[in-house]
């Protein structure tokens, strides 16, 4: 066709556009694909299991308020999905369960990276520390983008599907606080620098949906006053335990049901006062789950010791009498904390707020402190998308000539999670199989 420089042009070289073009280029299609930054995999990089809800009815019991028609259509692509990984030669391990009511497969996301990446160099082009100035339309349809290379120079790219897959908006603090809560960007950033919103700007620019603000976000406790020092510290401070632990604010009150799941958790914790609390486990959390493995295959990591080595708050009880020694500075009553565990012991069951996963009392000794604050790896606001990955227009239908996939987009969760990898490889596999509908040339 004249003028069209390209079938697909994909924006953002993590797990959803990375997936997006290596299906794209299978298809037969011809693929752009640009990236920011000077290295291609994004948070992806940093992940290890594809995994999401088992069923539609988990998703719906577990993901209520999420849209209808991308939950279905994330339950039903994910089996899909794992295949599609398979068949690029990376090793997807036996499926386990993940977060309690999900189910995943490990996998070496860093050997899917570069097993795309090297289709990408073969077949299409891949240009690295490239931004993206803005989408090209006519007559309403999104014809490519107007890029600026390495080199300074700027290019328009033009394509017959634009594909923006930029991870979101977590590394721009402004919208951080627009979108998710007043309080998010004093967050630490737990995912890549590079997302800082430019997926959402670019589809906005062009009239696409998007919302709903203060849908939550995904993120993990982390231990107060620890900074990260190098990716892995993202998952070896995650202090995932606390579904077994009592965390308490600084009116010395649970506030939750923890064990629903630290990640649920920790979207309620930064909206309490100062976004901290007192994540409290005994000696038989601290044996079955602080130093345990967190999904089975994870190395197990001993939490506590490593943010008391790293210099967090940490407090170590022999009994529950020895809270009243807290430090005063951190701002809580350590005894009206004590009497608290001793009425949470006491009620069992008859808890409030609930303990519905895990009701064992926290009776013994010694007793291990920790106090804990929010950490942001991506949020739930993003680009409205139908099942396909095509992006909705604020005006009503969609935009033609443009998809979005992964954690740039958003309607999927709210308040709840079920994965990242998985709706970024469904989504990603979704619209690459819609941008090229009508042109595949599957060699089967
Ligand atoms: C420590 C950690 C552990 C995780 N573990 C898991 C896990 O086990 N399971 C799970 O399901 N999820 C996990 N996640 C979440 C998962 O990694 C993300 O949900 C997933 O990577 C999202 O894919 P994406 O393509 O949307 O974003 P990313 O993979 O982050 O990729 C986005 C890419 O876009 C690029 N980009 C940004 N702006 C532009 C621009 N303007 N132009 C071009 N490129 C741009 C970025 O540089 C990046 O390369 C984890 C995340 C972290 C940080």
């Amino acid at each position: 066709m004249p003028g069209i420089d390209t079938d697909v042009l994909v924006i953002g070289a993590g797990m959803a556009g990375l997936t997006a073009a290596a299906r794209s280029l299978s298809r037969g299609s011809s693929v752009i694909v640009v990236e920011t930054s000077a290295t291609v995999g994004g948070s992806a990089q940093f992940a290890g299991y594809a995994w999401t809800a088992p069923s539609h009815e988990v998703m719906d019991e577990v993901n209520p308020n999420g849209s209808p028609a991308l939950r279905r259509a994330l339950v039903d692509g994910f089996a899909p999905g794992i295949e599609w990984i398979r068949s690029l030669d990376v090793e997807c391990a036996d499926a386990v369960t993940v977060l309690r009511y999900g189910t995943g497969h490990q996998f070496d996301t860093n050997q899917y990276i570069g097993e795309c990446r090297k289709r990408i160099r073969a077949d299409g082009e891949l240009l690295t520390s490239t931004s993206t100035l803005r989408l090209l339309t006519e007559d309403g349809s999104v014809v490519g983008a107007r890029v600026r290379l390495a080199d300074g120079t700027e290019r328009e790219i033009r394509a017959r599907a634009t594909i923006i897959a930029t991870g979101g908006f977590q590394a721009n603090p402004e919208a951080a606080n627009k979108h998710i809560h007043p309080a998010a960007s004093a967050m630490q950033l737990r995912s890549n620098p590079t997302s800082v919103g430019d997926g959402i700007r670019l589809a906005e620019a062009v009239g696409a949906a998007t919302g709903k603000d203060r849908s939550g976000f995904y993120g993990h406790l982390i231990p107060t006053g620890v900074s990260f020092r190098e990716p892995a510290d993202f998952v070896a401070l995650s202090l995932y335990y606390s579904e077994h632990a009592l965390l308490f604010n600084l009116d010395n009150r649970r506030f939750i049901d923890e064990t629903a799941g630290d990640h649920l958790t920790t979207m309620a914790l930064l909206e309490q006062p100062e976004s901290r609390g007192l994540l409290v486990a005994d000696e038989r959390v601290y044996r079955d789950w602080i130093t345990g493995s967190y999904v089975e295959g994870a190395v197990a990591i001993d939490k506590f010791d490593l943010a008391q080595r790293r210099g967090g708050r940490c407090g170590f009880a022999e009994s529950l009498d020895d809270f009243a020694y807290l430090p005063e500075e951190w701002g809580y009553d350590g005894a009206v904390i004590a009497e608290e565990i001793g009425k949470i012991n006491a009620a069992g069951r008859a808890v409030r707020p609930p303990r519905a996963y895990d009701a064992e009392p926290l009776d013994r000794g010694p007793y291990y402190v920790i106090e804990a604050c929010p950490a942001l790896t991506f949020p739930f606001h993003g680009v409205r998308i139908d099942e396909n990955g095509r992006v909705l227009a604020a005006a009503g239908g969609t935009i033609e000539g443009l998809f979005a996939a992964g954690s740039d987009t958003g309607g999927l969760y709210d308040h709840a999670y079920t994965g990242g990898i998985a709706p970024a490889l469904v989504f990603g596999l979704a619209a690459a199989d819609r941008a090229t509908a009508d042109r595949a040339v599957v060699t089967a």
